[in-house]
């Protein structure tokens, strides 16, 4: 029988820091995202202290000093690092690994029975850990929709739960649609409106009924449910790693306002295709580069931001970038290059829809403008002013090494 799985790397970026400071097993430790200014990872122990995701730091300061819980600022080089090590292992064990976030990624199983598959994702569980350090999840059923659901009963679980249709007749009742992966707002409000709440309610429907009433997406998402494999696991590739949008100045550049204007500009396009294929981003690299020639060469540098929450918003990613940017540029340098990367792609409809009820608006706004732009020509609408007044400079008071990717920051054992 041919099963899904979906592993999922336990607490992502909290076990990353973590692996590296032992000391920290079962102690309250949390990530901050750029400019130290949200939670955006949290151990068990946060999590059990009610600290909700994506929190702003400066409320929950005093609780965290109280329970002398450790603090990161986000480490992306870090965490892309041990992300690409767990889905090798993965890759290593099972022939077909679709990769879907930086945390996690489905891929398929073969195996007789229930208890045969559970054993063997045991087993690859257990291997990942072994081979990188990081704790995984996993959670296995007949397609994507319910493996991701059971990916959540295994973190409750043993780490390990196999989501058969016995299974989920029993829990039907008590998983909310909300929980479920792929419906997004609209789909959601249109639900509740009907009074269907939850995954029994909607599997009481009739499939030629939900698909009059939810479309295409609608029965897919009733099939899935209902055990069918409609949503097949790709390779890797599938889904874009990251969009980079880059040029080189025609002359060397020392003002920070031109290089600001070419930053809005590259990262308007790269946002702009970031919506046409429908993802968010985790996080945006920007680099500004000297000319290769001359003294500067090693004056190139490059800022990671990791976002509040995922994101597809120009304005958001602007805002960030205009702020990083005082960090890293030099007045004296003559740069010859500047370009910024999406990273950290994951699919827009998988987004807890939660996350998106107060940007509906701006998301038809952004619609608006990316036709705009289609009909009257590339960047016909600009967003963006540059901000000259904004100085000041980036937050990472909290970063960790770069363990894995920076030879002066390899951890000493013994000397
Ligand atoms: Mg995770």
């Amino acid at each position: 029988m041919k099963y899904v799985g979906l592993m999922d790397c336990n607490n992502f970026f909290v076990s990353c820091e973590r692996l590296f400071r032992p000391d920290l097993q079962n102690k309250p430790t949390l990530v901050l995202s750029s400019n130290d200014g949200c939670v955006v990872a949290r151990s068990q122990e946060i999590k059990d202290m009610g600290i909700p995701m994506g929190v702003p730091y400066f409320k929950v300061k005093d609780i965290i000093k109280d329970s002398k819980t450790a603090v990161f600022s986000s480490n992306f080089s870090l965490y892309r690092d041990l992300s690409a090590r767990v889905y090798d292992s993965l890759s290593e064990q099972v022939p077909t690994v679709e990769q879907y976030s930086i945390d996690e990624s489905f891929f398929y199983l073969n195996a007789d029975s229930n208890t045969d598959v559970e054993r063997e994702a045991l087993s690859i569980k257990n291997k990942i850990e072994r081979q990188t350090g990081i704790p995984v999840s996993i959670g296995v059923a007949s397609n994507k929709t319910l493996a991701k659901l059971a990916s959540k009963f295994a973190k409750k679980d043993k780490g390990v739960f196999v989501l058969d249709t016995e299974k989920l007749q029993k829990l039907a009742l008590e998983v909310p649609l909300y929980d479920i992966w792929g419906i997004g707002i609209n789909l959601n409000k249109s639900l509740q409106s009907n009074n269907i709440a939850n995954v029994a309610d909607y599997l009481a429907l009739d499939v030629a009924v939900v698909r009059k009433l939810y479309g295409v997406v609608g029965e897919r998402l009733w099939l899935e449910l209902s055990g069918k494999l409609i949503n097949k696991v790709c390779r890797k590739k599938t889904i874009k790693q990251s969009i980079t949008h880059s040029r080189s100045f025609n002359k060397a550049i020392f003002t920070k306002s031109v290089i600001e204007d070419a930053l809005s500009y590259h990262t308007r396009m790269a946002a702009e295709d970031l919506r046409s294929v429908n993802l968010v981003a985790t996080g945006v690299k920007i680099f500004i580069m000297p000319s290769r020639h001359g003294d500067y060469v090693l004056q190139g540098l490059s800022a990671n931001i990791i976002f509040d929450t995922p994101t597809d918003d120009t304005f958001a990613m602007l805002d960030n970038i205009n702020k990083v940017l005082n960090g890293i540029y030099k007045a004296s340098v003559p740069y010859k290059k500047a370009g910024i990367t999406l990273f950290g792609l994951i699919d827009k409809s998988s987004l807890q829809n939660k996350l998106f009820n107060n940007t509906v608006d701006k998301n038809i706004l952004l619609n608006t403008l990316d036709n705009l732009n289609k009909k009257f020509g590339k960047d016909f609408i600009k967003i963006g002013d540059r901000q000259k007044s904004k100085m000041w400079q980036t937050k990472a008071d909290k970063l960790s090494p770069a363990y894995t990717t920076r030879w002066s920051d390899i951890p000493i054992v013994s000397a």
